[in-house]
C-alpha cells in the first residue's frame, strides 16, 4: 500500500530528525550519551513547544550550557558516575533498603510546580480570552436573529444553534482542563510541602517539622523531648566510609521510630530529636532505652564485604518540659543531659532533672 509506505516513510523522517537534534543537543551541552541525557533530551525536544523547552531555552540563551544541577532542577535524572560503594546490609531490616530522595529532588519538585503554575496559568488565559470571544459572538448572534426576524430560516437559527452549542462544549473542555490542572498543582504543592518537612536521607521528619510541630503543643499536658546522637560515629564513616555511614544513619532513625512511638526528627548529621507528647520523662526515656538496646542488639555489615560494623549505640538526654517553659530551654536541659551520657562513657540514656532540682538520673 503507497499511503501506508508513505506514511510510514514520514513518521521515520521525522524520527530520524529527532534522533539528529537529539544528538546536537547533546553536543552542545557536552553531556555524555548516558540513557538519562538522552531520555532528557527526548523530553525537551520531543515537544518543542512545550514548558521544558522553553525552561531549556532561557537557561542556555546566548550559547549557555546545561549545567548537571539545571538538569536535576528541571525535573532530569542526575548522573552519578561510580557506583555508591560500601552500603551496609542490615540482618533481617529491609525497610533500610529503600531508595533516598536525592537533595536535588526538593529544588526539582520547586522546578515542577513552578512549571505547573505556568502551565496552568496558560490554560487559564486561553479561557478567558475565550470566554470573552464566545461573549462577542453570542452578541452577533442574537443581533443576526434580530436582523433576519420572523423570517430567519429554521436553517439558519439551527446553523446559529449548533455553532453556540460547540462554543459551549468547546468551553467547558477548557474547564474541564484548567480543573485538571487545579488538582495536579494541588498535588503538587502537597508533595513540595511535605518534602520541605522532610529529611531525604531517612524520610523521617526534619529539625523545621519538629518544631513546626512543638509549636502546636497543648502545652497543658505532659511533654518530654530527647535528643540522641550516634557514638562514635565519625569512626563508622573513617573505617567504612560515607556510604556506609549513611545507611547506619537510616537504621537507628528507623529504629527509633519503630521503639519509641513518638515523633522522631533528624535533628542534625547523626542526632535525632524525640518528640513525647503526652508522655513523661520516665516512660520516653524508658523507650528510647529499649530503642536504644535494639540498635545495639543488631548486626549490621558491610553489604559488599559482609564485615561487621560493629556494635553500633548511641547516647541519649530526655527532658520533661516544665509549665511555661519554651522549646530553645527544653531542648537545652535534654542537650546538657546527653552532654552527660557522652561524658559518662556513652552508650546510655540520661534524663535531665525537674527545674528546680538536681538528680539527674542514668536509665538502666
Ligand atoms: P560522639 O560519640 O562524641 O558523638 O562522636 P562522633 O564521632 O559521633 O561525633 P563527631 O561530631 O566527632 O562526628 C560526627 C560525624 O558525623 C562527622 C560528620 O562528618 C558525620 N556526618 C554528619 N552528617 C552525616 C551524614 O549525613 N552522613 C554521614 N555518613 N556522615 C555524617
Ligand atoms: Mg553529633
Ligand atoms: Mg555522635
Amino acid at each position: 500500500m503507497v499511503a501506508g509506505k508513505t506514511d510510514h516513510a514520514a513518521q521515520a523522517s521525522t524520527g530520524d530528525r529527532l534522533f539528529a537534534k537529539i544528538g546536537a543537543f547533546l553536543t552542545a551541552n557536552r553531556l555524555s550519551p548516558d540513557p538519562a541525557h538522552y531520555s532528557f533530551a527526548h523530553a525537551v525536544l520531543a515537544n518543542a513547544d512545550g514548558l521544558l523547552a522553553r525552561r531549556v531555552a532561557e537557561i542556555t540563551d546566548g550559547g549557555v550550557r546545561l549545567t548537571a544541577q539545571d538538569i536535576v532542577r528541571l525535573g532530569g535524572q542526575a548522573i552519578t558516575g561510580a557506583p555508591v560503594a560500601g552500603a551496609t546490609d542490615a540482618d533481617n531490616d529491609d525497610d533500610d533498603d529503600r531508595m533516598v530522595a536525592d537533595p536535588a529532588t526538593h529544588q526539582a519538585m520547586i522546578e515542577r510546580v513552578l512549571m505547573q503554575i505556568a502551565g496552568f496559568d496558560d490554560t487559564i488565559t486561553i479561557a478567558h480570552a475565550e470566554a470573552n470571544n464566545f461573549g462577542r459572538d453570542l452578541e452577533r448572534s442574537a443581533a443576526q436573529m434580530r436582523d433576519v426576524g420572523p423570517a430567519a430560516s429554521a436553517e439558519e437559527i439551527g446553523r446559529l444553534t449548533n455553532d453556540m452549542i460547540a462554543r459551549v462544549h468547546q468551553a467547558e473542555e477548557r474547564l474541564d482542563a484548567a480543573r485538571r490542572e487545579t488538582e495536579e498543582l494541588r498535588a503538587a504543592l502537597d508533595e513540595a510541602r511535605g518534602s520541605a518537612r522532610t529529611d531525604p536521607l531517612t524520610e523521617l521528619p526534619n529539625r523545621r517539622a519538629f518544631d513546626e510541630t512543638f509549636a502546636g503543643l497543648d502545652r497543658e499536658r505532659p511533654v518530654a523531648v530527647a535528643i540522641c546522637d550516634i557514638d562514635h560515629f565519625k569512626n563508622i564513616n573513617d573505617n567504612f566510609g560515607h556510604a556506609v555511614g549513611d545507611r547506619v544513619i537510616r537504621a537507628v532513625a528507623h529504629t527509633l521510630a519503630s521503639e519509641c512511638g513518638c515523633l522522631v526528627a533528624r535533628y542534625g548529621g547523626e542526632e535525632f530529636a524525640l518528640l513525647f507528647d503526652r508522655i513523661g520523662l520516665d516512660e520516653a526515656a524508658e523507650r528510647i532505652e529499649s530503642a536504644r538496646q535494639a540498635i545495639t542488639a543488631r548486626r549490621l555489615r558491610v553489604r559488599e564485604t559482609g564485615e561487621l560494623i560493629g556494635t553500633v549505640s548511641f547516647s541519649a538526654g530526655v527532658a520533661e518540659g516544665c509549665p511555661g517553659e519554651g522549646r530553645a530551654a527544653l531542648m537545652l536541659r535534654a542537650d546538657a543531659a546527653l552532654y552527660r551520657a557522652k561524658d559518662q562513657g556513652r552508650a546510655r540514656t540520661i534524663t535531665a532533672p525537674h527545674v528546680g532540682e538536681t538528680c539527674e538520673r542514668q536509665v538502666a
